[in-house]
């Protein structure tokens, strides 16, 4: 299965849209979700994660035991790690969504351009997708960093479903226009209607 990776913020995505087969491939693996947190991960938004995913996809999250962060997935700069080394070392048939407070960067090879940090990266369609708080918690109260996180982690799974991004409306979660915080902020714990149908919910 072909793989695409799906940036939150900052980043342009390839829209090339999965088959159907694909997609349904994903929606009916996607039963059980293991939460695993890499490193140091306050329980509440471990469990913020669980909460959210059950009650809006209806799927079932086990949390697994922390993993300690190794340098073999960080970045260049060796201060952040790369999401895209760890969407390749926790690639599994069982989805998995990885949790981390260490920040994220995403390295476009492609342009040869420097890292830069971001705040989520989904395998679309896929099993695994990662969120790092840690830019989540910039300017913001705990329960503002709460309610990015249900939103973030919705999005990546989103994507694992096999949804790219939206522009039907701003209040979708999959939207990521101009790629900031403030998108997410702007928009709902909701998916528009054109979402809901892609995956069938
Ligand atoms: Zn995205
Ligand atoms: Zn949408």
């Amino acid at each position: 299965m072909k793989y695409l990776l799906f940036l939150l913020f900052i980043a342009g995505c390839k829209n090339n849209s999965g088959s159907r087969q694909q997609m349904q491939e994903a929606k009916t693996a996607t039963r059980i979700i293991y939460i695993q947190p890499l490193g140091v991960v306050r329980s509440q938004y471990i469990n913020t994660v669980k909460a959210s995913v059950e009650q809006f996809y209806g799927f079932k999250c086990e949390i697994r035991k922390a993993i300690p962060l190794t340098k073999d997935i960080l970045a260049n700069s060796k201060k952040r790690y790369e999401a895209s080394k760890i969407l390749r070392k926790f690639n599994s048939k069982e989805n998995i969504f990885l949790l981390m407070e260490k920040d994220i960067a995403w390295k476009d090879t492609a342009h040869k351009s420097d890292e830069y940090g971001i705040i989520g990266l989904g395998n679309r369609p896929g099993t695994v997708c990662v969120v790092s708080t840690h830019r989540l918690k910039r300017n913001a109260s705990e329960q503002k960093v709460m309610e990015r996180l249900e939103k973030t982690a919705l999005h990546e799974i989103g994507h694992n479903l096999g949804l790219s991004h939206c522009d039907k409306t701003p209040k979708c979660m999959m939207n990521d226009e101009k790629g900031t915080i403030q998108t997410t902020d702007n928009e709902l714990v909701y998916l528009c209607p054109a979402c809901r149908k892609n995956i069938g919910i």
